[in-house]
């Protein structure tokens, strides 16, 4: 997986420095690998890596990540960018009823979505009608009739009058599936649905019969939302399927089905990149319960085959901040003095990143930094804490004034022995004689503050 062959990336890259050019290019093969093996198009693919090479390059030096995991996260965020940028909700018509229609291939799960959608309207309050204007497959409208009373919603089916051939039992049912939709819209309106939903007919393959159909179709009925319906399994296809689709009908939104399969789901890049619609609900199964609204990051882990790296970045990323460790770098390559205040934010920060240290131990690179969490305190946080809060600003600055007295004073305002805050300062001395050596470039010390 991904993963795997990042962590091996990981592994080759030392330090926290600045992303360098060799860096980025061996990230970004793997992210290319990663796409292309998840059925992304190929062309998207370039594109996309193209875009967040140049990203990359620019990008600054974060400090919580290594490298190769800034890459991941650009990665991460562009995915989501693309997926999610224009995440929205069904459009509602002003003057009901909302008329939403159903396009796409045939086997893409147009009926089955038209069950779940209705379904789900049906729940948040709606009185949804579902419409078959799928004349062209044997039980299409039967198949629609059935989902309907599964969902509990009436459906508009056609009247021997739209059909020229009335024996369905035949399945050779050839009629006006644009006189249907038209009729099922005025249907809805007279009946006071406030929802419309026309299920169509799909083809196979693209051609010009059922574009035109659909097209018809639109015309006729002027929905508030065309949904172009796509099998996620579809892989390379999905790019001239969906320009097919934006071109011959023209749609205001995509939904992903068959999520639940093995599919990586590189269709949902392709198809929000090539055509820029909004990818609005995901199918997952073909209960009509199997049904979601679409998440962007969801995706994009997916995509990546890296959900758990990636929300382990994020978080690591939450907890360390990164201006206090560069100001704190800053100060140290100076050579100016590690203060009690510096001392007390380390731990602060050690406190945070106590809070996750065992998903720490799965992330590349992290296994020394989970090991000193593993003896770390987080009680003792707020111990250290309150008696620097009782020092004085001068005493924290430079606690070799802190003699007998001042000791006494420090344990009584923050509640604690004598002997908690001659520990503290041995402990701080050591930290401190830590961040010097570090200074003179002895290189990553671990975090200080580590080993109670
Ligand atoms: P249509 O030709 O576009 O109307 O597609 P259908 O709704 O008839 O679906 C085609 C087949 O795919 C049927 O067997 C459905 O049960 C199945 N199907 C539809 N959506 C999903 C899904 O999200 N997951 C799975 N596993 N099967 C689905
Ligand atoms: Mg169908």
């Amino acid at each position: 997986s991904l993963s795997d062959r990042l962590t091996a990336t990981f592994k080759n890259l030392r330090g926290r420095g600045r992303l360098s050019e060799a860096d980025i290019d061996a990230t970004v093969r793997e992210i290319r690998r990663a796409l292309l093996d998840a059925d992304v198009a190929v062309p998207v693919v370039r594109q996309f890596t193209a875009a967040v090479r140049e990203r990359a390059l620019g990008a600054e030096v974060s400090g919580a990540l290594n490298p190769a995991q800034q890459v991941v996260k650009i990665v991460n965020d562009e995915l989501v960018g693309i997926l999610g940028g224009q995440t929205r909700s069904l459009q509602l018509a002003k003057t009901p009823p909302t008329v939403i229609m159903l396009a796409g291939l045939q086997g893409a799960g147009k009926t089955t979505l038209a069950g779940k959608l209705a379904l789900a309207l049906k729940e948040q309050g709606h009185t949804p009608l579902l419409v078959a204007a799928d004349l062209q497959r044997p039980n299409a409208v039967t198949q629609l009739s059935v989902v309907a009373e599964r969902a509990g919603v009436p459906v508009f089916a056609p009247h021997p009058g739209n059909t020229s051939d009335h024996d369905m039992a035949d399945g050779a049912l050839v009629g006006d599936p644009v006189g249907v939709a038209r009729d099922g819209v005025a249907e809805a309106r007279t009946k006071q649905h406030d929802i419309v939903i026309v299920d169509t007919a799909g083809r196979l393959g693209v051609d010009e019969l059922l574009m035109q159909q659909a097209a018809d179709i639109r015309s006729a009925i002027t929905p508030d939302e065309v949904l172009f319906v796509i099998d996620a399994m579809i892989g390379q296809d999905a790019v001239t399927t969906a320009n097919a689709f934006a071109e011959g009908v023209d749609f205001t939104g995509v939904v992903l089905s068959k999520l639940d399969g093995d599919a990586r789901g590189g269709a949902a890049l392709s198809v929000a990149k090539v055509t820029g619609r909004p990818i609005m609900f995901a199918s997952t199964g073909e209960k009509l319960t199997d049904f979601e609204v679409f998440h962007p990051d969801r995706m994009a882990s997916r995509i990546l085959d890296m959900g758990d790296v990636l929300t382990l970045i994020e978080q690591a990323e939450k907890a360390f901040d990164a201006d206090e460790a560069e100001k704190m770098a800053a100060k140290v390559a100076g050579g100016e003095d590690f203060t009690l205040s510096d001392f007390l934010v380390q731990m602060q920060q050690m406190k945070k990143l106590g809070s996750m240290k065992k998903m720490l131990g799965m992330m590349p690179g992290m296994a020394q930094m989970r090991d000193q969490l593993e003896n770390f305190d987080e009680r003792e946080v707020d111990r250290v804490q309150a008696l620097i809060q009782s020092m004085t600003p001068a005493e924290r600055d430079n606690p070799k004034i802190i003699n007998g007295s001042r000791r006494a004073r420090i344990a009584r305002g923050a509640g604690q022995t004598t002997a908690a805050v001659n520990g503290l300062l041995d402990r701080f001395a050591q930290a401190q004689k830590m961040m010097r050596q570090m200074a003179k470039g002895g290189g990553m010390p671990g975090m200080p503050g580590g080993g109670m």
